[in-house]
């Protein structure tokens, strides 16, 4: 048996849960990062994290993408963090700025 404390409180984490998904959802993604020449800017990492998040966001965990980076260049399918690499260190291909961009 859940006392109202606990019930409140998933209640609260199942509420706080919500908001986060469907913020992602809507945001419509700030795309700028995509043209930052220089990789190791935090701008561009945090762009980078946001487009993986939302790109693997209906996906279970380790399900494979197609990695936008200039190596890769959609062809091959990656996993999270090999696509999250393959962004810092490569780069995204420049002309899928356009694609992600429309
Ligand atoms: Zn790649």
């Amino acid at each position: 048996m859940f006392s109202f404390c606990t019930l409140t409180h998933l209640i609260v984490e199942f509420l706080v849960l919500l908001i986060e998904y469907f913020s992602l959802i809507c945001m419509g993604l700030d795309k700028s990062w995509m043209k930052i020449i220089d990789r190791t800017q935090l701008v561009y990492e945090k762009g980078v994290i946001d487009f993986i998040e939302v790109a693997f966001i209906d996906l279970e965990e380790g399900k494979l993408i197609w990695c936008p980076c200039k190596k890769c260049n959609n062809n091959f399918f990656q996993f999270k963090r090999i696509i999250y690499e393959h962004m810092i260190t490569i780069g995204i291909k420049k002309r899928l700025w356009y694609m992600w961009s429309s």
